[in-house]
């Protein structure tokens, strides 16, 4: 079904005033966006849009939505995939685990149409907590459950405990405890024939950087893993990742739902919970407006509740682009615009309007240079799509330290 630009704003319009509310007036810059969007409508519907992990899973995914089915199980079907999958290292079965060494995952979910919502957070040994989250709203009357009690309500309503941390995701695990074993009593000890007293470096730094590295490597060689994936070992532990999968589904009739799940930061603290288990942050859908889910930096995520800031400002008149960028700006004025704090900080957002009108939006262009940030997308093509970003560049890894020299970073790490 197709549905324009104009739709939209008169209903909404419509709506407003049929409950007294004050519309605001369009600015000069809103008005050039919304003309832009209808330049591009009319807009398709069904449609789902995801994060770039959820690109194998559209498929199926659209053809249920199509063929009638719920949005959110459409979402789920999607965000299930990764969750499934024990090579997906940021998601659910297989997610790096925290600094104990245990997976905690975190999810939530939201369906417009009954306009129900449902979170779980700091979740062990349960694969499919975007499930979970859907089974609080359905089994309780509570919206959010966190650790051992979001653990033992999804064990009462069915799913199975089990134990999430893959071989592959233990041996990174351990390969990044002993990473930092100058400063501990984890890795090879003062017996190891190996050992060598840290000594006063006499190397340039390149030198000393490239060897490090090569070290790594060869650890991560010994702990086991397979050649092809040691290099990707060494990257995930001198830099811990996140990972994390949002969707979002429209059906023909304008209904609309999302979700969002995750194993969150790599080698987090025990307890820390990102932005996916907030509603409001790593995923918020109204009926009346749209949906929208962010991956990324989850702390900076929840100090500018980006997924609400980004469906309101659609509410409010703002094109879906238009929408998520006034969130990015808003993570900007969090540093003050200090580009030194902001280059080692990335967010990207989805968004779907309830017309079918939608945008992937990040700070940065993506996390290295030829790896933009892509968002995944179905309307009856499926197709990746390079997000709009704030800033130009590419987003820096955290923690800063160590600073590794651009050429062993290129020739390693990359
Ligand atoms: N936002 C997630 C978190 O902070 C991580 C991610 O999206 O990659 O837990």
């Amino acid at each position: 079904m197709l549905f324009s630009r104009r739709d939209f704003v008169k209903t909404s319009v419509a709506g407003a005033f049929a409950v007294g509310m004050k519309t605001p007036a369009l600015t000069d810059s809103k008005l050039d966006a919304a003309r832009d969007q209808e330049a591009s409508g009319p807009y398709k519907r069904p449609i789902i849009i995801a994060a770039h992990n959820g690109f194998n899973y559209l498929d199926d995914a659209f053809a249920f939505l199509k063929g009638g089915g719920d949005t959110l199980d459409a979402a789920l079907r999607v965000v299930q995939g990764p969750e499934n999958d024990p090579n997906d290292t940021s998601v659910g079965l297989g997610g790096l685990p925290n600094e104990e060494g245990v997976v905690e995952l975190d999810a939530c979910c939201m369906h417009g149409p009954t306009r129900r919502a449902g979170s779980v957070g700091g979740v062990h040994n349960i694969k499919n907590v975007s499930l979970v989250s859907k089974a609080v709203f359905e089994h309780t009357g509570h919206v959010m459950l966190v650790a051992e009690g979001a653990e033992r309500f999804a064990v009462d309503v069915g799913f199975p405990r089990e134990n999430l941390l893959t071989d592959h995701s233990r041996k990174i695990w351990l390969l990044w405890k002993e990473f930092h074993s100058n400063e501990d009593w984890w890795g090879p000890g003062l017996a190891d024939p190996h050992w060598q007293a840290p000594g006063i470096p006499t190397k340039p730094q390149a030198e000393l950087w490239k060897e490090r590295v090569e070290h790594l490597q060869a650890r991560a060689a010994q702990l086991g893993i397979e050649p092809e994936r040691q290099m990707e070992a060494v990257r995930k532990v001198m830099f811990p990742p996140t990972g994390t999968i949002h969707c979002s589904a429209l059906n023909e009739k304008g209904e609309i739902s999302g979700c969002t799940t995750t194993s969150g930061l790599a080698f987090k603290l025990p307890g820390r919970l990102g932005d996916s288990p907030i509603l409001g942050a790593g995923c918020y859908t109204d009926q009346d407006v749209g949906s929208a889910g962010a991956t990324g930096s989850g702390e900076e995520n929840i100090k500018v509740a980006g997924a609400h800031t980004i469906v309101e400002n659609m509410r409010h008149g703002m094109s879906p682009h238009e929408a998520g960028m006034d969130a990015l700006k808003r993570i900007e004025r969090t540093y003050n615009g200090d580009m030194n704090k902001l280059r080692f900080v990335d967010m990207v957002y989805y968004v779907l309007r309830k017309d079918g009108a939608y945008a992937g939006v990040s700070l940065w262009q993506g996390y290295s240079e030829g790896h933009p940030h892509t968002i995944a997308v179905h309307d009856g093509t499926k197709r990746p799509e390079v997000t709009t970003s704030l800033f130009q560049g590419w987003s820096q890894d955290f923690p800063p330290e160590p600073n590794v020299p651009d050429d062993v970073r290129k020739q390693y790490l990359k």
